[in-house]
């Protein structure tokens, strides 16, 4: 029986409004229209914004041109943007508290896991700001006395950002401060049920210095504020976090006018284990890898491989350490699982576990919404005996749910691995070094975790093979995403070589 957590009511709660940020100002959407948010955890309205249509996202499209066209901060120094993006992690630091509350309390996630994200987020804009400095390209003084070869990194210009739910504080601060870093301006857009940080973001920017227009946060729904982010001929890049669906549409809409497109989409992660795996260690990760943040998330480790040796040992530990998870008010700080995003997304979930279930696969735990008086909130679930073709193997359910699927050879753990559309991490269990860099060379991811789960660094580029995206965020060529390469080809003394006879040349 999972350890529930009842939510208390939000006596007394003063509903935070937010304006959206626009050329230096703080304003109202054009076309007077307003979205409320209701906390996951607790059914009551939290926040309100005033909501962009194409006229707000055309304007603030308009601001970050001009600041990138005739403003200062393309042509600063890197020492110059550094300094103000490390003053901006210091007042995230500052304000670490309240983005945690308003990332827990408009998405679900436990207030814990919040205040965790918020030093991760303060870690990448440090990160950012020491790759300012670095930014530099290439010289090449070997083609010849008389060329001299000059590779520049140049800002790409406008970058729209566009982000998910699910990380508010966390995803955007894996895309702003490289863009920033380069040298671009950017329009920012969060998801319409979790703008709340983002729009702090926009105060914490001013603050640290960044100049008027640099920076425009807009909030909507997608296709209102979203799509002319991704449509707009003056936005130079798309960096886009969100799901596959929506992402192809970004791309295709960016294809109209050809822009860079960064997309960080998807995952339906698989974990596979062997029977020398150190089980201790491995059950733990997997109830974290599938119930962190709920499973709503896109490197959740949703499906378990398993070896048939130990598939009905590494099940049954699972399902019994999964019963003690505490699952409930997003605001108690021993919360382990939070609330789920919006009721027709545990809808949605639930169906899945259904549909499992009457087509073979077996509720080891769970499998059920849970009613705690408030809010919305889905049982910890593993699921077993389930084919690979199922639906629930397949497909992100985003959820807290654990699909079990057992395996004999290696090459057929690696195929069922493989046998979905995403690729965007995968964990590998074995005490046999052999096996793990086997496994994880062949398992096409673009992280692979070996004995450890959902371990992550500033310094470690992230990002998706096949379906779960294009590009990589972090590391130290994140930076250089956000820049087009200048070649400067020139010539030193006279030229020899001429393309006309020197009689025709006179
Ligand atoms: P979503 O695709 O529904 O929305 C993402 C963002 O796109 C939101 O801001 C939304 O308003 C906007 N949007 C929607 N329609 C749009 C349109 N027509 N034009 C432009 N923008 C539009 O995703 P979500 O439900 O917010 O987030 C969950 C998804 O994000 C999951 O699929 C998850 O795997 C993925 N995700 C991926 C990563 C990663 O790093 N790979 C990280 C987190 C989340």
């Amino acid at each position: 029986m999972t350890v529930l957590m009842r939510p208390k009511p939000l006596d007394g709660f003063k509903v935070r409004e937010f304006k959206m940020l626009i050329d230096g100002k703080w304003t109202a959407g054009a076309e007077g229209k307003a979205i409320e948010r209701a906390s996951p955890g607790h059914g009551a309205v939290v926040s309100r914004y005033e909501a962009a249509t194409a006229i707000d996202a055309n304007r603030a499209i308009a601001s970050a041109r001009k600041a990138f066209d005739d403003g200062h901060w393309p042509r600063m120094t890197g020492a110059e943007r550094s300094r103000i993006l490390l003053r901006a992690a210091d007042i995230i630091d500052a304000r670490a508290d309240e983005l945690a509350f308003l990332d827990c309390i408009e998405s679900g996630k436990p207030i814990s896991q919040a205040k965790g994200e918020l030093g991760g987020a303060a870690d990448i804009w440090r990160y950012a700001a020491a790759l300012a400095r670095d930014l530099h390209g290439e010289s090449y003084n070997t083609l010849g006395d008389g060329t001299l070869g000059v590779v520049l990194r140049e800002a790409i210009g406008v970058v729209s950002i566009i982000t998910p739910w699910n990380f508010p504080f966390l995803i955007v601060s894996q895309k702003l401060p490289f863009a920033l870093a380069a040298g671009c301006t950017a329009v920012v857009k969060p998801s319409e049920l979790t703008s709340g940080s983002t729009l702090v973001l926009g105060e914490i920017l001013e603050a640290a210095g960044v100049p008027q227009g640099v920076v425009n946060i807009i909030v909507g729904t997608g296709p209102e504020a979203g799509a002319p982010l991704t449509s707009h001929p003056d936005i130079d890049m798309v960096s886009f976090t969100g799901s596959t669906g929506i992402g192809k549409l970004t791309m295709a809409n960016a294809a109209q006018t050809l822009k860079k497109v960064s997309l960080e989409l998807g995952g339906k992660n698989p974990q596979i284990v062997f029977p020398d795996a150190n089980l201790d260690d491995f059950v733990d990760a997997a109830v974290f890898g599938a119930y962190f943040n709920a499973g709503e998330c896109c490197n959740a480790g949703s499906r378990l491989i398993v070896h048939r040796d130990v598939a009905d040992e590494v099940t049954s530990r699972v399902a019994a350490l999964s019963a003690k998870v505490k699952v409930g008010d997003p605001l108690d700080p021993s919360t382990q699982v939070g609330a789920i995003i919006t009721p027709q997304h545990l809808a949605k979930i639930v169906g899945y576990v259904k549909g499992a279930s009457e087509n073979g696969a077996r509720v080891a735990v769970g499998g059920s919404a849970a009613d705690l008086g408030l809010g919305q909130f889905m049982e910890p679930t593993i699921l077993s005996s389930v084919a690979p073709d199922m639906a629930v193997a397949k497909e992100e359910v985003f959820g807290p749910v654990l699909s079990v699927l057992a395996f004999e050879t290696t090459d057929e753990a690696i195929r069922i691995a493989n046998s979905i559309d995403y690729g965007l991490s995968a964990g590998v269990w074995s005490r046999d070094f052999d096996t793990c860099l086997t496994v994880g060379r062949r398992v096409r991811a673009g992280t692979v975790w070996m004995n450890t789960f959902m371990d992550g660094a500033s310094e470690l580029p992230f990002g998706g093979y096949r379906q779960s995206g294009i590009g990589r965020e972090l590391g130290r060529h994140a930076v250089e995403d956000y820049t087009e390469t200048k070649t400067l080809n020139m010539h030193i003394g006279p030229r020899t070589g001429h393309w006309m006879p020197k009689e025709a040349r006179g």
